[in-house]
This record gives C-alpha cells, structure tokens and sequence, in this order.
C-alpha cells in the first residue's frame, strides 16, 4: 500500500462537518490512500496550525468559517477565483508553498447546471447575504451571463460594498418584493437559527429555483416558505458541499471525482442521523 496523503478541514466550530465522509468516499472512487480529519483551531491560531500541518506533512485542507480569508492571507500563490472573492476554502501544500484555491462559487454552479439543470444566462438573480461565501459565489456568477443581479444584507454597507466590487446592484430587503426573480439564493445562516428569511413571502411567486447554502435533513426554514410562495424548486446546499469538495479534491490530486453518487450516499447519511 502507497503512503498516505493526510488532508483535513479546520475551523471553528468544525464538529458538525461532513467533509471527512465526502473525501473518503472520493477516495474509494480512485483507490487513494488518504486520510481526512476534522480539526478545530482557536481563534487567532490559523497561521501557527497552518504551520504545524505543513510540518506534520498534510498535503492540503479545507478551511470552513471563519478562516477562510485568513486561508487566502497565508497563501503563497492563489487563483483567480480566491483572489476575486478575497478568501480561500482550500489550501494545497507544496514544499514551502502554500496553494490557495476557492471553490464555493465553481461547487454552487455545478449544482444548478448539473443536479438542477438550471442556466444563469438572462436570469434575474437576488442573493440575500453579503458575507464570505457570496464573495466566492460572485465571480463565478458573474461568468455566466445573468441579466441582473441583487444582493440584499442586513449590514446594507457590505451589500453596497459588494455592489460597488462586481458591478451589481445593492437592494434594501423591504424592496426585494418589487422585482419578479428566477433565481433567489439564502447565502445567511438564518435556516440555521431556525429563523424565516428577510423578505416577503410574495417575493417567490415567479422564481424557478431558490437555493439555501444551509443543509439540513427536512427542508429548511427558507425552503419552506419558499414553496408556500410559489417558487418551482426549492433547495438546500448539500449538493454545494459536495461539489465544492469534488472541486478541492481535484486541485490537491489531479483527479476530479463523480459526485451523484456521493450526493445519495451523504443525503442519506444525514437523513438519517
Ligand atoms: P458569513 O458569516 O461570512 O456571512 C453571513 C451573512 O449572513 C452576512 O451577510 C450576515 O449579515 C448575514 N446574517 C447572519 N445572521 C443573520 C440574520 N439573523 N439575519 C439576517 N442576516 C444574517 O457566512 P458565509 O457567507 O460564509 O456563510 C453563509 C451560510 O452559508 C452559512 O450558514 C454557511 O454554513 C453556508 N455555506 C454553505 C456552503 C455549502 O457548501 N453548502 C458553503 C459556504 C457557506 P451581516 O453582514 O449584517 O452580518
């Protein structure tokens, strides 16, 4: 049996990742020997741990919140998806250099093109949110042709700021319920605190697919008033997940994974936990 190539997710909390079961099973695809473990670094020691992998001989990590701008920081080299969203969800050790690669925006489009089979091109999308997945999502959107994109933030300034970056257009939440959407994508951890979204349950009545980054086992809070509205499809982000993983998978081992299988076997896993 060939050497093991260590690999790990770290951030804070990191208790609840599913990543380790999505990255042994891509494994198994190829008969790679790898190893992948969750490990949680304290505040303010993200560069120090980074480090202590490197020396231990880890061959790369996935980085979950809130280290994923301190990931793009420490890189020696990034992409230009980490470079536009400021911020890396993965990082690939080489030597002394550190790789840094961004793939929430990459994995977000697989899902709808792929398992969706929904187009972004002449679409009207509104993104509620500004934080650090909708600085990865955003370039990668923005290549594909919408028509009009909105984002809506509680903090109005960081909407506006993001706006200002990729050419968009900042809304108020209370205005979101004037424009008829194709598209609307919950990228704030609201499901998660088991609260509704921001805007007016009318807001769906057009929309083809609306998209929750939060996963869950029963459809989240978003997806459920979502339906009520009228939206076509609603969605949570397990098939993110696991693209974005098949995505960092493939930039540290130069083979990329098939995922519909891998999507049914982690569904299943937390439908039934
Ligand atoms: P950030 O912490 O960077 O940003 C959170 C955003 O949500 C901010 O815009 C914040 O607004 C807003 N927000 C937080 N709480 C509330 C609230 N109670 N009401 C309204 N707005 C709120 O997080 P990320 O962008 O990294 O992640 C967002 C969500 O997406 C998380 O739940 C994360 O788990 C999920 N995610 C899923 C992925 C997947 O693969 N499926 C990948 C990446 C993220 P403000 O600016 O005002 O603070």
């Amino acid at each position: 049996m060939g050497k093991v190539s260590k690999f790990a997710v770290v951030g804070n909390p990191v208790a609840h990742s599913l990543s380790p079961q999505i990255h042994m099973e891509f494994a198994k695809q190829f008969n790679d020997s790898i190893s992948y473990e969750k490990i949680e670094i304290p505040m303010g020691e993200f560069d120090d741990y980074v480090g202590d992998l490197i020396s231990d001989g880890y061959k790369g990590i996935n980085v979950t919140i809130p280290f994923k701008l301190d990931a793009f920081r420490c890189a020696t080299k990034s992409s230009g998806n980490a470079r536009q969203a400021n911020a890396a969800n993965t990082l690939k050790f080489e030597g002394n250099k550190i790789l840094a690669e961004n793939t929430d925006g990459t994995g977000f489009i697989k899902d709808l093109k792929g398992r969706l089979d929904f187009s972004l091109k002449n679409k009207n999308i509104l993104i509620l949110g500004a934080g650090g997945s909708v600085r990865g999502l955003l370039p990668v959107i923005m290549d594909e042709f919408p028509k009009k994109v909105s984002v809506a933030n509680r903090s109005v300034q960081r909407a506006q700021q993001l706006a200002d970056e990729f050419g968009i257009q900042s809304i108020l939440y209370d205005e979101t319920g004037s424009e008829k959407y194709d598209l609307i994508i919950n990228a704030t951890p609201t499901s998660l605190q088991n609260k509704t979204p921001l805007i007016a349950k009318d807001t769906f009545e057009d929309c083809t697919i609306a998209y929750d980054l939060v996963y869950s086992s029963t459809p989240t809070p978003f997806m459920t008033v979502a339906k009520e509205g009228g939206a076509q499809v609603a969605s949570d982000g397990l098939g993110m997940l696991v693209e974005q993983a098949a995505d960092s998978y493939n930039f540290w081992l130069g083979h990329r994974p098939e995922t519909k299988s891998v999507y049914e076997y982690i569904r299943n896993l937390i439908t039934q936990q």
